[in-house]
């Protein structure tokens, strides 16, 4: 029999507010633990949650960013259960009317697109953080850290439309990508700050009815999301094939061993006895204010790749690496807009940008060389002042000192030598000492044209104007100059 496998996922973004969902506390992350606890995160009696309006815009954006319906009126709901990082015993969340519903995300894997349904998006807020071992003050033992209590996460939950281990990280990567661009958290995983439930379940190809399925808790990472997924299709097959049944259950991933072990069995949503919070009105949304939030988007980086290709003339992989960040698409398009050439620009940001960038460990944010700096080198190209292989020169010079292109030229006496007499000069000495590759030239062989344009490169020192070296190589070798 052959498998097919099913995956939902369910996605926790934690969002970039300053401070968390319900009070004034901040959300800065390894701080002193229990430091940044208030009546409120920890729900004392009488402490009243306020929703903080940041949270509310940034549920809006990710929901238009995703195609999904805003809720013009969405509740928040008590979700009850018992655990020690939470003191007040229940979580609020979002239930029977989310923030956003009846989005999708489109990804594209070998060349096919493939529309991956989303069911929801909701506002909640996170628990606090169970720690063991030895705890500073304390001696060994297990204690609550309540700063991470009442942090605000968006919940993005998926249609179980994907069918393979790749197809979830695809659509991961571009969730990932998609909110990260829109300024809502900062997307670091291994800080939990993007972190996902995966629920996989198998059934037989061809069948109607989904399988039942297994949750894994938590994954932070993609390569994790991966291993986890495939070894619980595995799992799944292994034990129906051996005449067991696949139970509903939560499971944990162990990315040293790299299996999943059940951790509880799943609880129901009624297990939950989910209820409107009493201290939390219904949220109205009003259409300006959706409106406002959609003219706010940044461009999202399908767009820009779109405009890349289709409006520059970029080849899609060229594209695909300058929108991979928010911060290179947007170095790039400021160098389009101080009038570089978008392949010559795209080029450098590529090449030299980026290789300075890795070895020195920055982000393109800090790139000592800026748009305008770049754009004035290329400038300096474009005009011939300057040859190409200077340009790489006073590239690196420009990253060293942070001084204007044009100072560095002029004080390294770098221009482009293009006056006739004097590359002619060049030329002349070049082929009296090396007779012997002038006859070649002259029996038929022409490839040792480069040659002499190597040669003639050097002799003048990289500045030598290519084109004016080759018309006059070309005149010379032809015996017509
Ligand atoms: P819960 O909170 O109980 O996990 P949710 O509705 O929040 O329930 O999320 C359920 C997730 O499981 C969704 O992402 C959904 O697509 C996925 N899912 C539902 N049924 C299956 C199934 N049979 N196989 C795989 N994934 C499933
Ligand atoms: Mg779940
Ligand atoms: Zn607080």
């Amino acid at each position: 029999m052959n498998y097919q496998p099913v995956i939902g996922l369910e996605v926790h973004v934690q969002l970039l507010t300053n401070t968390k969902i319900f009070c004034g506390c901040p959300t800065t992350f390894g701080s002193e633990p229990n430091s940044q606890s208030c009546p409120v995160c920890l729900g004392l009696p009488g402490a009243l949650p306020v929703l903080n309006r940041k949270v509310v815009e940034y549920a809006i954006r990710a929901g238009l960013a995703t195609g999904c319906e805003i809720s013009p009126r969405s509740i928040f709901a008590r979700k009850n259960y018992f655990y020690p990082d939470l003191p007040k015993g229940y979580q609020i969340s979002q239930y029977e009317l989310p923030i956003c519903v009846g989005g999708h995300l489109d990804i594209e894997l070998e060349g096919m697109v493939k529309r991956i349904g989303i069911t929801r998006i909701h506002m909640e807020e996170d628990a606090g953080k169970l720690v063991h071992g030895d705890l500073p003050g304390l001696g060994d033992g297990s204690g609550v850290d309540l700063n991470r209590a009442c942090t605000p996460l968006l919940e993005i939950v998926s249609e179980p439309d994907l069918r393979s281990a790749d197809e979830a990280v695809a659509y991961l990567k571009k969730l990932h990508q998609i909110v990260v661009y829109l300024g809502i958290t900062d997307g670091n995983m291994e800080e939990g700050s993007f972190r996902c439930d995966a629920n996989v379940s198998v059934m037989p190809v061809g069948s109607e009815t989904l399988g039942t399925r297994a949750e894994i808790k938590n994954v932070n990472s993609f390569k994790f999301v991966k291993q986890a997924i495939e070894y619980e299709i595995e799992r799944q097959i292994d034990l129906i094939e051996d005449g067991g049944k696949v139970v509903q259950e939560t499971r944990l991933f162990n990315p040293d061993s790299g299996v999943t072990r059940s951790m509880r069995s799943k609880e129901e949503a009624h297990d939950y006895r989910y209820f409107p919070d009493p201290d939390l009105v219904p949220l109205v949304i009003s259409d300006d204010w959706v409106e406002e939030t959609r003219r706010s988007l940044p461009e999202l980086p399908e767009a820009r790749r779109i405009r890349y290709t289709s409006e520059l003339g970029l080849s899609t992989q060229d594209a695909e690496v300058l929108t991979s960040s928010r911060e290179l698409a947007d170095y790039f398009d400021a160098c389009l807009s101080l009038g570089c050439h978008p392949k010559s620009a795209a080029n450098w940001i590529m090449g030299e940008v980026t290789r300075g960038l890795n070895d020195k460990g920055l982000a393109i944010a800090s790139c000592p060389v800026t748009p305008r700096l770049l754009a004035g080198l290329l400038g300096l190209m474009d005009k011939g002042t300057i040859s190409g292989k200077i340009a790489k020169t006073v590239f690196d010079e420009i990253w060293q000192s942070g001084k204007e292109p044009a100072q560095i030229v002029e004080e390294k006496g770098l221009l482009q030598v293009s006056d006739t007499g004097a590359l002619e000069k060049i030329v002349d000495e070049i082929m009296a000492a090396n007779w012997g590759q002038v006859e070649e030239f002259r029996g038929g062989k022409e490839k040792v044209l480069g040659f002499f344009v190597g040669q003639a490169m050097k002799a003048s020192k990289g500045k030598g104007n290519p084109a004016v070296l080759n018309e006059l190589l070309l005149k010379k070798l032809k015996g017509e100059g």
